[in-house]
C-alpha cells in the first residue's frame, strides 16, 4: 500500500516541473485506493495562459473519465483553493492529502466538514518551496489566488 508521503512525492515532482517551466510550483495527483496513479499535473496558469489550469484540475483532467470517485485520493502540495475544493465536492472524491496549509489555507477544513477524509502532512519541503516562490514572485502569486494589487 502506498503511503500519503509517497503520493505527495508525485505531487511535489509535478510542482518542481512547473517551477522549472517558469510557472507556479503547485503539483497534484489522483490515485485510486489501491495506490494506482490515475493522473498527475501541475499549475499551468503561466505556461498555458489559463487561470483555470490549477494543479488539481490538471491532474483530474489527465486521469480521464471515471464513473465514481469515492475511492480516489487527490494529493496536492498545497491546501486546495475554493475552485479545486469545489471540484472535490462536485465529483465526490473521497480523500485529499494536503502537503501543507501554512503558506495558503484553502478549503481543506470545509471539505473535512463535508465528510472528505483530509490528511494534512505539513511537509517542510512543500512549505519551503512556496515560501521561496511567494517571496520571489509576489505579483504572480497574488494573481493566482485572486488578491487585488
Ligand atoms: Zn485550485
Amino acid at each position: 500500500m502506498i503511503t500519503a508521503e509517497e503520493m505527495l512525492t508525485t505531487a511535489y515532482t509535478e510542482a518542481q516541473l512547473g517551477l522549472a517551466e517558469g510557472g507556479i510550483p503547485i503539483g497534484a495527483a489522483l490515485f485510486d485506493s489501491a495506490g494506482n496513479l490515475l493522473g498527475r499535473g501541475h499549475n499551468r496558469r503561466v505556461q498555458a495562459g489559463d487561470p483555470s489550469l490549477h494543479a488539481e484540475t490538471d491532474a483530474f483532467r489527465n486521469a480521464g473519465r471515471r464513473r465514481d470517485y469515492r475511492d480516489t485520493i487527490m494529493v496536492t502540495t498545497l491546501s486546495p483553493c475554493w475552485y479545486c475544493s469545489g471540484l472535490v465536492r462536485q465529483f465526490g472524491i473521497g480523500a485529499v492529502v494536503v502537503g501543507e496549509a501554512r503558506t495558503f489555507s484553502g478549503g481543506h477544513e470545509w471539505l473535512a466538514e463535508h465528510g472528505v477524509s483530509i490528511t494534512l502532512l505539513d511537509d517542510q519541503e512543500c512549505v519551503d518551496m512556496m515560501t521561496k516562490f511567494i517571496a520571489e514572485r509576489p505579483e504572480l502569486w497574488n494573481e493566482d489566488i485572486g488578491v487585488a494589487e
